[in-house]
């Protein structure tokens, strides 16, 4: 059992949702890797909620309820971290949910649509083969998405995607979103915004922003997203990172 008290303990309960996805065959082989570089940028980060990430959010949540399709992309990691959290949200800002696998296998995909089940979501896209289309008719598996969820986006949230999938998607002419917690990385430099946070507490925290601008003026939502400048706030989450400190 973890104790409460270690200093720790927030980080390695999310290791040990990783671990159990992976043993329960949820997860690619390189999912553990990828977790652990999220890892070692939220050591950095102070495992805190930044100022740009909470801009990003913002513009995020406007984009969304001003979109007439918008879309959250899901895969093994983000599911075994937050499926409960992921459902709340898509269903605050009335998006849908698809499953798009990097390494892609019937297997995992049916295990994933049976969770999403589970948790009382049976809408879940990108489950069905017969439902799947190729993006600017780019015929390769990064390019594919389903018919009436990824294809037909106008905006797409896509936490933690890798970037050769981010350079086709940035190229379809929709809005990419990403919650990634490596400000260098490829997909966050191709997105239209990037939040540069652990999705554990981005996505919840969307889901109260959205409470929040749901009774809004349009107007301001579109000003919220005019005013922003992802390169700028990247450049400013990139320096949110304690690289620096007195070993004492
Ligand atoms: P890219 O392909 O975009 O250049 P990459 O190859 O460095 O990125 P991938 O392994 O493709 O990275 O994708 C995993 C990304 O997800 C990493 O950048 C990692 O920092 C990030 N990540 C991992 N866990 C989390 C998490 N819980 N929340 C947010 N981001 C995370
Ligand atoms: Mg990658």
């Amino acid at each position: 059992m973890l104790s409460k008290a270690h200093p720790r303990y927030e980080s390695l309960v999310l290791r040990d949702k990783i671990v159990k996805a992976s043993k329960e065959g949820l997860l690619a082989d390189s999912a553990m890797i990828a977790h652990g570089r999220g890892e070692a940028f939220d050591y950095l980060l102070g495992e805190k909620t930044t100022i740009p990430a909470k801009r990003a959010m913002y513009v995020t949540v406007a984009l969304m309820i001003l979109s007439k399709n918008p879309v959250i992309s899901v895969n093994g990691n983000t599911t075994a971290l937050a499926i409960d959290e992921i459902i709340e949200f898509a269903k605050a800002v009335d998006a849908k949910i698809e499953i798009n696998l990097f390494y892609r296998t019937d297997k995992r995909v049916d295990k994933l649509t049976q969770l999403y089940k589970d948790h009382g979501y049976p809408e879940i896209l990108g489950s069905n083969d017969d439902d799947i289309m190729y993006i600017n008719e780019i015929k390769n598996p990064r390019a594919s998405a389903s018919k009436t969820g990824i294809y037909s986006a106008d905006t797409i949230l896509v936490p933690l995607e890798d970037g050769d999938r981010a350079e086709i998607l940035s190229k379809s002419g929709k809005n990419i979103i990403t919650i990634d917690l490596n400000p260098l990385s490829r997909t966050s430099k191709m997105s239209d915004v990037s939040i540069v946070d652990n999705v554990v507490r981005a996505i919840p925290f969307m889901t109260k922003i959205a409470d929040d601008l749901k009774s809004q003026d349009k107007e301001l939502l579109k000003g919220m997203i005019k005013d922003f400048d992802n390169k700028t706030n990247l450049e400013e989450s990139l320096n949110s990172f304690k690289i620096k400190e007195d070993i004492q």
